[in-house]
Formats: structure tokens, C-alpha cells, sequence
């Protein structure tokens, strides 16, 4: 934001949006990416408020993944965490999400960024319309995902960008697995999940708190 004042004119701010359970390169990437090409201000990730489930499976809960998302982030001046979806709780909609920070940020072009497979769950979507009004999407390439042109080009970017073949869910049955997630997550994060012992049997995991 500062930069744009400088430069007089509005901030062009980036949400990246995800579960981050946990955070990984692939992530990361993408935000950079996108930040150099649109000339973003700044990127703020943003974890998702907790769902019931994802998919059949319990999520970790918020505290692990905002922190975790934290840790990643902070050797990046331009990179910054939100809570706002945590702290709504309860699923997350991209509509409130938007909604949010319209409201902190006013003055702010904001740039949604996704992969192109949460990209093709939002056009998915009813009442999507609403979301052009907002902000400007960005939907990056993803390895195993088509990006499909949805022929919106003033609503929807699309941007290539080095293919990360990373998920969060492979990152968790690796750590299951006992097999190392070195290089696949940030260094912090790799500790910080072997500090609480995430992502193993139910019964082997601690508290937050302890
Ligand atoms: P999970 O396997 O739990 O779904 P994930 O790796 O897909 O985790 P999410 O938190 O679901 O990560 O994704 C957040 C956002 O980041 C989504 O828009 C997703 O498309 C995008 N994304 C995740 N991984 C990559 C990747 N390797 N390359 C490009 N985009 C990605
Ligand atoms: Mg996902």
C-alpha cells in the first residue's frame, strides 16, 4: 500500500484463499507468480474457516493452519495472513471472503487467485455473477487439472506457471507414511508439523496448547 500511494495510485491487493492444511510450495509459487505479473502490492492468504469436513476427512484445526500459513509467509515482505475466514467460522464461501475485504480494504483492486481446480468449482457455482463485481480472478495452472478458458478474459485471467506437482493431501499421507515432506513445504513447516506431531493417528497427536 505504501508503494501505491508513492506511486498515486489505488493498491492492487491478492487473495489467495485455501485450506493451507498444510501450506506448501505449490502455494507459494502461485502467490509470487501472480503477485510479478498483475504488480500486486501485497498477497494475503487467507485459511479457511473450519468446515465440518473436507471431502470425508476431518480438517486440522484453524489455529495449525493459520500458523503454519504464518510461519511460510513471513520471510516475504509483500506477503501477509488474514484470519477473517477463521474468524467468520464455520465453512467458507468465497462471496464472504470478497465481501470482507471490500469492507478493510476500500480502496484496494483485489485479485482472487486460485488453481485452476478450485477455479473450476467456483464457475460451478450459482449466482456466481456477483464475484466479477468484487474482484478480478486469477487462476494459475495446476499439474492433473485442465485450465480451461471460460471465455471471460475481463473476469478471469489465466496464468501459466512452473508446474508444482504438490498437494496438501499428498504432503499429510506422506507424514503418515513416515516419508519426509523436506522441500515440499518450507522448512518452518516441516518443523512446525513435527513440533505437534500432525497429520498421524488421532490418538498420537497434542494439544495445541501443550
Ligand atoms: P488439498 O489436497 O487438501 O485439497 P491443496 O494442495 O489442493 O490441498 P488447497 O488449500 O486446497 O491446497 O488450495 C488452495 C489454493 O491453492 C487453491 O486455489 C488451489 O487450486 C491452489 N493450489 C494448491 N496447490 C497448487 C499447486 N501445486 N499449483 C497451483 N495451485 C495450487
Ligand atoms: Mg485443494
Amino acid at each position: 500500500p505504501a508503494d501505491a500511494r508513492a506511486a498515486g495510485r489505488r493498491s492492487r491487493v491478492g487473495i489467495m484463499g485455501g485450506t493451507f492444511d498444510p501450506i506448501h510450495h505449490g502455494h507459494l509459487v502461485a502467490a509470487s507468480e501472480v503477485a510479478a505479473e498483475f504488480d500486486l502490492d501485497e498477497v494475503v492468504f487467507v485459511p479457511t474457516g473450519e468446515p465440518w469436513q473436507k471431502a470425508g476427512r476431518e480438517v486440522t484445526e484453524a489455529e495449525h493452519r493459520y500458523l503454519m500459513t504464518v510461519v511460510a509467509t513471513a520471510s516475504n515482505p509483500r506477503f501477509t495472513v488474514s484470519r477473517v475466514d477463521i474468524d467468520r467460522g464455520g465453512p467458507t464461501f468465497t462471496i464472504d471472503t470478497l465481501h470482507d475485504f471490500k469492507r478493510l480494504r476500500p480502496t484496494a483492486d483485489l485479485f482472487f487467485i486460485t488453481g485452476a481446480d478450485a477455479m473450476a468449482q467456483i464457475m460451478s457455482w450459482k449466482d456466481v455473477e456477483e464475484l466479477w463485481t468484487l474482484a478480478h480472478f486469477v487462476s494459475v495452472t495446476r499439474p492433473g487439472y485442465s485450465s480451461e478458458d471460460y471465455g471471460r478474459s475481463h473476469q478471469i485471467s489465466l496464468k501459466e506457471i512452473p508446474a508444482m506437482a504438490i498437494s496438501s493431501t499428498d504432503c499429510r499421507t506422506r507424514v503418515r507414511a513416515g516419508k519426509p515432506v523436506w522441500y515440499l513445504v518450507p522448512d518452518g513447516v516441516v518443523q512446525y508439523i513435527a513440533k505437534h506431531r500432525l497429520y498421524r493417528e488421532e490418538s498420537d497427536r497434542s494439544e495445541l496448547s501443550q
